[in-house]
């Protein structure tokens, strides 16, 4: 169980995820968490940085699909704004579900996707648990998160430290 709290990768943030460097490591899809991976807490806008990001992996072959613990209205809202037809809401994470079921939707092996999310006990675990590389990304606006992910965040520390 423990292992599977470690992430393969870490980012400061999504910018740093490439199409090439994702190729290179034999990715063909990405998983994306979406609360403070992609977007702030209660802020669906994405910024330039996220829209370059999706542009670079579509423009490069590279699949993409969202995967929350949201439900199903507000992920598919969250997904129509920011173009991506691929989503799986109710994702149950930290459980593999989600990202068995993204990797499913998209016709790729999960082996084959790359899990990126801001949280150790949830986005990480979970899609180590559904056997894809992880890239655990710094939370886009820590200070304004509920306190009960503050919570997790204290637990999480000795994992980031490695
Ligand atoms: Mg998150």
């Amino acid at each position: 169980m423990m292992r599977n709290l470690y992430p393969d990768l870490y980012a400061e943030n999504i910018s740093e995820i490439t199409a090439s460097m994702l190729t290179k490591m034999g990715m063909e899809a990405v998983v994306l968490d979406i609360d403070n991976t992609l977007v702030p807490h209660d802020d669906p806008n994405p910024t330039e940085n996220v829209k370059n990001f999706l542009r670079d992996m579509k423009d490069n072959g590279i699949g993409i699909c969202v995967v929350s613990n949201n439900n199903y209205e507000r992920v598919k809202a969250f997904a129509e704004r920011i173009g991506i037809e691929n989503f799986v809401s109710d994702a149950l994470k930290p459980r593999a579900y989600g990202y068995l079921k993204a990797a499913e939707v998209m016709g790729i092996e999960a082996e084959k996707t790359a899990a990126v999310g801001d949280q150790i006990f949830t986005d990480i675990w979970g899609g180590n648990r559904a056997g894809c590389l992880t890239i655990l990304v710094k939370p886009i606006d820590e200070k304004n998160e509920p306190w009960y992910i503050k919570l997790k965040r204290i637990g999480e520390k000795p994992f980031i430290r490695r």
